[in-house]
């Protein structure tokens, strides 16, 4: 069946005991894009992903999952990689992936051939009739996610796959999430990383405490700042002080401010008219975190920090 959504969700409500762990979330997944759900913590992500899936039933609210309201009548044409990872510890590598496409309908002998293919594109060739315990554990998590993989699925659904993974995985990882969106596959994934879901997500939703804070483009959530300026001058003070915006800060002798409601130049002018001096002038656009930040606060962005590998980190492990 052709969707233009690979996921719906309306008002989606979860409550455990008298705790509300997902309050109202709507969500729209257009097929064949990448689609990040972050958040911190505690958030509701895993709790959202698993009612997408029909893991668990909605207390309210509806969804559909590649065009079921029943989400477990699209499972053979969907990969889940849970939160909780484990594959049978004595199983090889190859029967692990076979295993799990057969979980979703795919027959074994075929699943062992193409398990056999995946691990030798993926660099894991050697490990194919090796079991499971005596993998690393990101050689682990990589079979596991080829498993997610194996029957050819529509939509996968990836909670938290970056966590655990060294920087090179990392980066791996990327790479084949972009090779599976480059063949219309719909990819979710839930992260704490801002980092990832910026460079990997044409859409986000931003979830904290139960509910959306945001949901659209990469691009909209940071258009939603204004671009910063930062000023260096070599005189201190001048009558050019009267063009800066009222907000502006200086720290550690570096201006601060938001670009002013009448742009840069009127500002450019008065710095040039007034001998000010220019050393440094920069006018950076706000970053995914940056919107974070102003959309979910500082708090919920302090724990969404906390293991953030910079881009020029996963390229030096690359
Ligand atoms: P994390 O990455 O820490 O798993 P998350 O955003 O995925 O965060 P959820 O796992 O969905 O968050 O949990 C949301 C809230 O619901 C948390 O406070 C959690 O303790 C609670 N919760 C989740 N599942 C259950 C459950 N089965 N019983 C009771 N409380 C639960």
């Amino acid at each position: 069946m052709n969707v233009t959504n690979a996921i719906e969700a309306h008002g989606l409500v979860k409550d455990f005991g008298g705790f509300r762990a997902v309050d109202g979330i709507d969500l729209a997944v257009p097929a064949g894009s990448i689609f990040g759900v972050l958040g911190p913590n505690g958030a509701g992500k895993t709790t959202t992903l698993r009612m997408l899936l029909g893991i668990i039933d909605p207390d309210a609210g509806h969804r559909t999952l590649l065009g079921e309201a029943k989400p477990l009548r699209a499972a053979a044409q969907v990969g889940y990689l849970p939160e909780e990872r484990g594959l049978y510890p004595g199983m090889q590598a190859r029967e692990a992936i076979a295993f799990m496409g057969a979980l979703r309908g795919l027959p074994l002998k075929e699943g062992r051939v193409r398990a056999d293919a995946m691990l030798e594109t993926y660099g894991l060739g050697d490990a194919k009739r090796k079991t499971i315990r005596t993998l690393s554990k990101g050689m682990a998590q990589t079979v596991q996610l080829l498993g997610t993989l194996v029957h050819r699925p529509r939509l996968i659904v990836l909670d938290e796959p970056f966590s655990g993974l060294d920087a090179l995985n990392q980066q791996r990882l990327e790479g084949l999430i972009r090779e599976q969106a480059a063949q219309g596959v719909t990819i979710l994934f839930s992260t704490h990383v801002i980092a990832h879901a910026e460079r990997l997500c044409e859409r986000v939703a931003i979830i904290a405490g139960g509910r959306i804070r945001f949901e659209g483009g990469v691009e909209e959530a940071r258009s939603r700042l204004r671009p910063r300026v930062r000023l260096v001058t070599r005189v201190a003070d001048g009558p050019w002080r009267a063009a800066l915006p009222a907000e502006a800060m200086r720290k550690d002798g570096v201006w601060q401010f938001d670009v002013p409601d009448s742009g840069i130049e009127p500002l450019l002018k008065a710095l040039i008219d007034g001998s000010a001096g220019i050393e440094t002038l920069s006018i950076e656009r706000p970053g995914l975190h940056d919107a974070f930040v102003a959309i979910a606060g500082e708090a919920a962005a302090r724990e969404m920090d906390a293991t953030a590998p910079t881009a020029e980190e996963l390229e030096a492990a690359a």
